[in-house]
């Protein structure tokens, strides 16, 4: 069914009883021409472009717990290609214009709202970074501006400028196409529109071990019987290490827990993101009118998706240092998810399964390890494929690992 405003009023007047599911239940078939495991907006999203762009249709996705459920319905839903280095701002960019138009691509509200994602500078160095990035982000096309003390109080008059303090703001820069959208919106989107194309979503499925046939991988053991697979993609986050250990790959990542909390909901306040690296907090205002609040990640390696106290306690810090009209304001839920960093260089590309493992994360000197004529093949690599290397990769120095902050 198409979601449409006929389709509401169709329902409507029939007291919303005829409303078809989103997306099937399937039984696990014995066998598929694709296997993705894990059913985040990645998995997901996998699943979907694999049958709309390539006509590949026999998927399933297994994810173990509820589809979303994963880091997909943990965030704190920015979105921005506000990074430095050109292969990052390549990627995000690229990513940031597939969101301009997903909720008409999957005729499904994703909620994305362009409020703009500011950085502030809190000292002279931060500032000298930011004119340097503005500078590169418009150099590759991607819209930028710096922001002064004066524009950032009028801009979000909650906002501690006070010349005084600790970390005094000094200016800041916005990417006003950046912004939020709604997380789990994400993920029922693309399952209904993968699913809409005949992929099977098999939830409380979990992938237990992978079967090989020496250096071929040809299927999933799962706690819903063995499933045979011509392909498979591990999509699953923090958790790609365990997984690929199924298949005797040791990926070079950690895991580490990510958290987030959101507070009671309070009257708008903020029609931004605000993200402060020196007391490091990013905040946005929802929709219900909590307060999203993120900030680093633990310390230590761990797949509980709760994280530690202290944490929490330096990004309330953090936050009333730069907003103290919310210091008596009451946190409603704090969770964390299980994010990955890389070790060392993960690079695009073929591996065989025995040994060293690539990973489609990070794109530094991919183009110094495989010709871009091999590149090509690689559904993955293919965007960052268009332009040539820049001055810099053709004396052979590198880009930058995707980074957070980078
Ligand atoms: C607190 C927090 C804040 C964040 N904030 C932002 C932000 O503001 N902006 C942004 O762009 N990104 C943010 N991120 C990162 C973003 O959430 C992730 O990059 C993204 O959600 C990853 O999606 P995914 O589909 O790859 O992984 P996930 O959504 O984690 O999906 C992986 C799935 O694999 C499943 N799985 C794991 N093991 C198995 C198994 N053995 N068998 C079957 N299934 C399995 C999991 O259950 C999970 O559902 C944040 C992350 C966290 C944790």
């Amino acid at each position: 069914m198409r979601y449409s405003l006929f389709s509401l009023a169709g329902n409507a007047l029939t007291g919303h009883r005829r409303w078809q599911r989103a997306w099937r239940d399937p039984a696990p078939k014995t066998e598929y021409d694709v296997v993705i495991v894990g059913a985040g907006g990645h998995g997901l999203a996998t699943a979907y472009y694999l049958a709309k762009n390539h006509g590949i249709t026999d998927i399933a996705v297994l994810e173990k717990g509820w589809l979303g459920g994963g880091n997909t319905g943990r965030n704190t839903t920015v979105v921005r290609s506000n990074y430095l280095w050109d292969d990052s701002a390549h990627l995000y960019e690229h990513s940031l214009k597939l969101w301009e138009s997903l909720s008409q691509e999957l005729n499904f509200n994703v909620m994305f709202s362009q409020r703009g994602v500011v950085f502030l500078a809190q000292t002279r160095h931060e500032l000298r970074e930011m004119n340097r990035r503005v500078g590169a982000l418009r150099l590759n096309g991607i819209d930028s501006e710096m922001l002064t003390v004066e524009q950032l109080k009028r801009a979000v008059p909650i906002l501690d400028c006070d010349p005084g303090r600790r970390y005094p703001i000094l200016g800041g820069m916005v990417q006003r196409r950046g912004g939020t959208a709604r997380h789990d919106a994400v993920a029922w989107g693309f399952a209904r529109a993968a699913d809409a194309r005949g992929v099977d979503i098999i939830q409380n499925c979990a992938v237990t071990g992978i079967r090989r046939d020496g250096n071929r991988a040809i299927g999933v053991e799962t706690t819903r019987g063995y499933i045979a697979a011509k392909k498979i993609g591990v999509v699953a986050a923090g958790h790609a290490g365990t997984i690929m250990a199924m298949a005797g790959l040791r990926l070079p990542i950690e895991s580490y827990p990510l958290q987030a909390l959101v507070s009671e909901p309070i009257k708008p306040v903020l029609d931004t993101v605000i993200m402060s690296g020196q007391v490091h907090v990013y905040v946005s205002q929802s929709d219900k009118g909590e307060l999203v609040i993120g900030a680093s990640r633990d310390n230590y390696n761990s797949y509980a998706q709760r994280g530690s106290l202290p944490i929490v306690e330096e990004q309330l810090a953090a936050l009333v240092e730069l907003f103290p009209i919310v210091s008596r304001l009451r946190m409603l839920r704090q969770w964390a998810g299980i994010v990955e960093r890389p070790l060392r260089q993960l690079r695009l590309g073929h591996r065989r399964l025995q040994g060293d493992a690539g990973l489609g994360l990070g794109l530094r000197r991919h183009h110094r390890e495989r010709p871009a004529a091999q590149a090509q093949r690689s559904l993955f690599a293919r965007p960052f494929q268009r332009r040539p290397p820049d001055r810099r990769e053709r004396r052979g120095g590198g880009g930058s690992l995707i980074h957070e902050d980078r």
